[in-house]
């Protein structure tokens, strides 16, 4: 039963004025019946059912349905209400084209979680359209279209049934015969029906309410239990004032009472309204079944398929540029340098300690690649890293060997890569084991060897050796034998080292074409090997096999020192008195045997060049005798101490005099006596590298070496740290990209989604108008969004996957600018990384969701009212 008392409907509007559309309504109405509502065109007829249906809100009083006031219902409580009570029927029908005749009776159910065949036969047996189940709204008949709606109000029986007009668009026949139909079901509910057509209203209504102006101007009932007030007087039908009869009383009373009485007289009584006491009736609360939410979200896709096809394209290619962005972002150059020489079948790898840029800042332009001391703290380092192998300690860095080759001005030193095969320099001596050798040329092949291993002595390989035999006049056109033994290093005034042993590699077996040719006299231009790849590779086995000296002495250091005292003050810096004096790398000192004059303890003699470049003052030649000798405070640091903190010395010493050795600017500084000679041997070789044999921990390695400052000297990895720097500058730009990427992704899904809302804004109004709630619209039509961002999910990585080579091929070819020797790489920095895949795909999905929100809002602001509105 409902109950409505002092109810107002006032439309509120910026536009236009106010519109009083209903003016304290108060009306009961049974729990059956059909009731037409009359009344002209804004009278407030679809105002009154409206708010009675529950689509909107009322202004003041009350609407009661069964104990619930709808005054009081909050938005979920009319989809509820309307879902479980009511039925609608509308003059435009408003059934869903995309579903079938079944689709779209059965979707009554399904919105309260039922689905019953039989229900849906019977409803539709009952509008008599048995077997159109399987047509679509398009397939039918105006007539047939407002079947298939009634059949959809009444397959969930319910307790209300509001038809606008139903029969509005219909033709007379076709029309009778749906008012029959309601006429029929007004038996098990109340039907209120809206009607232009009095005639029909006197034919079939239980009841006419008449409304004018939104005020109730009529309300009459036909009254089955009127015959008792009704006498006859003088033949004439006399009844109570205010009693109404029509046709068929007239018909009834001449049955009852053997009379001929003609209607004369207006057909209905007015309503003396029923009043029963209110039973509430629960309303439930149900809503679509996730099931059936696919299931619709599928039948809107319908003439989706380009929409869906071009906003999933669209977004997997940012998507796939993002994968992209996001590659460079994690590139990783410890595990591209890790991978190319696995690649390269470069097996090893050695970092070196060098003054790093920030002390290189402070020293200037006196700042060269100076090597410093590893510590043993250092090593640990990569153990505690979890370094798992053997660490092989490096000394004498770039070590000359090549003595007064003479002509030959660029070696190691400068470039190797410049005009030369073989190098002028050893890069070192390695502190190795038997096991080292093995691993690295098979079994120990030597080509040459001393009877006895002498203490300090290394061996160097047949690369270096017939570096030797081509550069250094010295040995032009001996043999390996002739090698061995003592040997000049540096320049003529430096002291010997010595050759133990010459060993055999693969050298030439796997890069003697590269070397056939080659000549003494002959400059190669090696900016055209570098094209070629065996270059290349030849370049990275000379950096960690062929170029290096070895020895299997447990302490080099120390034995070297005690063998072959070469006082060069290597990567250090002097003071005399407090000015200070860098050299180049080659701050040479000679015992005092060099000359004829023996020195005292504390003296020394000085190169007149170097002391004029020391205090400034202008000895020549011919005026070194005019030098007064005299003391001077000399401290020695090590480069690596830049804030002088630790003296490695400090002493006293008396500059005796000046001599003329000097020559070029890498000859000897002081000829000193053997007690300064001896304080300055000591911090004169120092283990400077380490040397990594095997790669299998080569991430830790090279993170470890990045946490030490360490620099790896492998051209590849120096080529790829140079070119890593380059990605570096990009990194902002690509994650700012990325950003607008995304941006880029809501945008297009925003719009999929609103023009998909816009498209179909009158099925939303038509689903809510059956009750169902705005998240279940909101799944159905979010659900198109999941599945474009599903699609574009495989779309993405498959061109992630696809592309990700392209982008690496264009990455490298741009980066090699940045490659200081131009070689040939042929580098992955750029491949596919599944995490990135699986990361991108969960972002589309959080994309997809954010892209959602404004469209839910508009799926929420879409009032059904408004989309159900009967044309007048
Ligand atoms: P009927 O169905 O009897 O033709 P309505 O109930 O549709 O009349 O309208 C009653 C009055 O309320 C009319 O004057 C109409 O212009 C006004 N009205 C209806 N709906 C709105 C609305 N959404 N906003 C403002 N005015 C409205
Ligand atoms: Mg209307």
């Amino acid at each position: 039963m409902i109950k409505i008392s002092h109810l107002n409907k006032i439309y509120k509007s910026k536009k236009r004025k106010q519109c009083h559309a209903l003016k304290d309504i108060n009306l009961t109405l049974p729990d059956s019946g059909l009731v037409f509502v009359l009344g002209k065109s804004g009278s407030g007829k679809s105002t009154l059912l409206n708010l009675i249906g529950g689509l909107d809100n009322v202004t003041s009083g009350s609407i009661e349905v069964d104990g619930n006031d709808l005054a009081k219902f909050r938005e979920n409580d009319f989809c509820n209400y309307r879902n479980t009570h009511i039925g609608f029927i509308f003059q435009d029908y408003h059934l869903i084209d995309e579903l079938t005749v079944y689709e779209n009776i059965v979707l009554s159910l399904n919105l309260r979680r039922l689905e019953d065949k039989d229900d849906v036969k019977n409803a539709l047996a009952r509008v008599d359209l048995a077997g159109y189940e399987d047509r679509y709204p398009s397939e039918l008949s105006g007539g047939e279209q407002q079947r298939v709606a009634i059949a959809r109000a009444i397959v969930k029986k319910p307790r209300i049934i509001l038809a606008d007009e139903p029969t509005g668009n219909l033709d007379t026949n076709t029309a009778k015969a749906i008012v029959e139909l309601l006429k029929e079901l007004s038996k098990e509910c109340l039907i209120l029906i809206v009607s232009h057509n009095v005639n029909d209203a006197n034919s079939y209504a239980d009841r006419i309410i008449e409304l004018k102006k939104g005020e109730i101007i009529s309300d009459v009932t036909r009254n089955p239990d009127f015959a008792d007030k009704v006498t006859l007087k003088d033949g004439n039908l006399v009844y109570p004032q205010g009693l109404t009869l029509c046709e068929s009383d007239i018909d009834f009373i001449n049955e009852n009472t053997n009379k001929k009485f003609i209607l004369k007289t207006d057909k209905f009584l007015p309503t003396n309204e029923p009043i029963k006491e209110a039973k509430k009736v629960k309303i439930e609360n149900k809503s679509l079944s996730l099931g059936k939410k696919l299931k619709l979200s599928g039948r809107f896709l319908k003439n989706k398929t380009f929409a869906i096809a071009l906003s999933s394209f669209m977004v997997a290619v940012i998507m796939v540029i993002m994968a992209l962005a996001q590659t460079i972002i994690a590139f990783d150059a410890g595990k591209i340098i890790a991978n190319e020489m696995d690649k390269m079948d470069t097996s090893s790898v050695y970092m070196l300690k060098m003054i790093n840029s920030e002390k290189k800042a402070m020293l200037g332009d006196k700042a060269q690649d100076y090597f410093v001391e590893i510590s043993d703290d250092d090593i640990q380092r990569f153990y505690d890293n979890g370094y798992t192998e053997k660490i092989y300690n490096i000394y004498n860095f770039f070590m000359p060997i090549n003595g007064s080759g003479g002509s030959i001005s660029a070696g190691w030193n400068t470039s190797f890569f410049t005009d030369t095969l073989y190098p002028r320099n050893i890069l070192g001596v390695v502190e190795i084991d038997e096991e080292f050798l093995t691993d690295k040329f098979g079994e120990i092949n030597y080509l040459a060897k001393v009877e006895e291993f002498h203490p300090g002595g290394i061996i160097i390989t047949d690369y270096v050796a017939d570096a030797l035999f081509l550069y250094n006049v010295a040995y032009r056109g001996k043999s390996y034998e002739d090698l061995l033994g003592y040997y000049q290093w540096g320049t003529l005034h430096s002291p010997r080292g010595y050759i133990n042993a010459v060993i055999k590699t693969d050298y030439k077996e796997k890069y003697g074409e590269l070397f056939e040719g080659l000549d003494f006299a002959e400059r190669v231009s090696l900016s055209e090997y570098m094209k070629d790849e065996r270059f290349v590779s030849l370049i990275n086995e000379v950096y960690s096999s062929y170029g290096l000296a070895y020895t299997f002495e447990k302490d080099f250091e120390e034995s070297f020192e005690n063998n072959y005292p070469c006082a060069i003050c290597w990567h250090s810096k002097l003071y005399f008195d407090n000015k200070e004096f860098i050299s180049t790398s080659n701050t040479q000192l000679r015992r005092d045997d060099w000359i004829d004059k023996e020195l005292k303890a504390n003296e020394v003699m000085m190169s007149y060049v170097k002391y004029n470049e020391i205090f400034g003052t202008n000895y020549k030649a011919g005026t070194i005798n005019e030098f007064e000798p005299h003391t001077v405070r000399v401290r020695h640091y090590r480069y690596d101490d830049i804030e002088n903190k630790s003296k490695l010395l400090e002493m006293d010493i008396v500059i005796a005099g000046l001599t003329t050795h000097d020559g070029s600017g890498s000859t000897v500084t002081m000829i000193a006596s053997d007690e300064i000679y001896d304080a300055f041997v000591k911090d004169s070789t120092f283990v400077t590298g380490l040397y990594f044999n095997g790669n299998q921990n080569i991430d830790t390695v090279i993170d470890t070496a990045n946490e030490l400052g360490l620099t790896q000297y492998n051209s590849v990895a120096e080529g790829i740290y140079t070119m890593a720097q380059a990605v570096d500058v990009f990194i902002p730009i690509f994650e700012l990209v990325a950003i607008f990427l995304c941006i880029g992704v809501i945008f297009i899904l925003m719009n999929f989604a609103s023009k998909m809302i816009k498209d179909k804004m009158h099925e939303i109004g038509i689903m809510k108008a059956l009750g169902a709630k705005n998240s279940s619209v909101g799944v159905v039509f979010g659900l198109q969004v999941v599945l474009i961002a599903l699609l574009t999910c495989i779309l993405a990585t498959v061109g992630y996957y696809y592309f990700i080579g392209l982008a690496n091929d264009i990455l490298v070819e741009s980066l090699m600018r940045f490659n200081p020797q131009k070689m040939v790489l042929d580098l992955d920095f750029l491949t596919f990384k599944p995490l990135i895949a699986v990361e991108n795909c969960i972002l589309i999905f959080i994309l997809a969701l954010a892209s959602l929100l404004l469209p839910m809002i508009k799926i929420k602001a879409i009032k059904p009212v408004k989309i159900i509105k009967a044309k007048e």
